[in-house]
């Protein structure tokens, strides 16, 4: 079984700063992680290795700039078999559905059972990449996976929902996205550093290694259908008010006065 863990490098904060000229995010002094999710990721795709014992291989993928190296070293170091690296110049100002066309582009061309992406990065935040990579693969998916299992041919999954769990049964080749609560990232080994770094090699696809995989006028900026207007950060909240030892009676007629006091009703 070949498991394919899509990774996304993003800054290690959720505050994401903004220029507000470009409309970009102030990557500069930001030190980089793996996404959260795409960790989970990682662990599960590790641990369901380990489980089958049967030769199935864990490889992981990412699109991103030649520094994502170090985030494909590190999943090396957890102990995934083998890392791809899709760069190029062409692939810049992605949006979600260019960059879905590229992931999707190297998945397939590298080959795949099962595919994990992350929910959601915390950078971008869409969670719109794994259900993308999925259609553009044209396989089965199950998103928001909070527990996974191979059973024969077909993969069992536990999909949490905010007030219940679905437990689902798709074939494979399928693709699942992650919930950080999927697995405990387990810590790099210093063997797997050492391995990661000496005697692991970080593959990279270019442009002209994927350019037959996918139509090149729906890559990179000119080929993302998203435009961005405005970004913003968000909005820090007044401090607000507490009553903490109000009844309930005490506490409606107090809301029902300030909302009042401010014309909302
Ligand atoms: C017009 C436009 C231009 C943009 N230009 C740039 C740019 O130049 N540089 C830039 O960094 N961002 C750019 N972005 C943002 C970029 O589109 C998103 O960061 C990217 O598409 C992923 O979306 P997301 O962060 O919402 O991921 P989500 O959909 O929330 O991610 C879900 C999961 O998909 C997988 N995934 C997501 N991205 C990748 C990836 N790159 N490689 C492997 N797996 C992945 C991960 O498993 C992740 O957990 C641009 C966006 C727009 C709209």
């Amino acid at each position: 079984m070949k498991i394919v863990v899509c990774v996304k490098q993003v800054p290690d904060t959720t505050e994401v700063k903004l220029d507000p000229k470009t409309n970009t995010l102030i990557r500069d002094g930001v030190p980089s992680i793996i996404n959260p999710d795409d960790k989970a990721g990682i662990e599960a795709a590790l641990e369901l290795k380990e489980k089958l014992n049967d030769g199935s291989t864990v490889t992981i993928v990412s699109m991103g700039p030649p520094q994502a190296d170090v985030a494909l070293r590190e999943a090396l170091a957890m102990g995934a078999d083998e890392a791809y690296l899709l760069s190029d110049r062409k692939f810049g100002g992605s949006d979600t559905y260019a960059t879905s066309t590229i992931v999707a582009a190297g998945v397939k061309k590298i080959g795949f059972d099962i595919v994990i992406t992350g929910r959601q990065a915390i950078d971008g935040d869409t969670a719109q990449v794994g259900p993308q990579i999925a259609e553009h693969l044209g396989v089965p998916q199950v998103s928001y996976a909070e527990d996974i299992n191979v059973e024969g041919n077909k993969v069992i999954v536990k999909r949490k929902y905010e007030d219940r769990e679905h437990i689902l049964e798709l074939p494979i080749p399928c693709l699942i996205t992650a919930l950080s609560e999927l697995a405990t990232p387990r810590y790099m080994s210093v063997k797997g550093v050492m391995d990661a770094y000496r005697a692991k090699e970080v593959k990279v696809l270019t442009f002209e290694d994927l350019k037959d995989m996918f139509n090149p006028d729906y890559i990179g900026l000119k080929g993302s259908p998203t435009n961005v207007f405005k970004s913003f950060p968000k909005q820090a909240k007044g401090k607000g008010e507490f009553y903490p030892d109000l009844s309930a009676d005490e506490a409606v007629n107090t809301i029902v006065t300030k909302l009042e006091e401010k014309h909302i009703i």
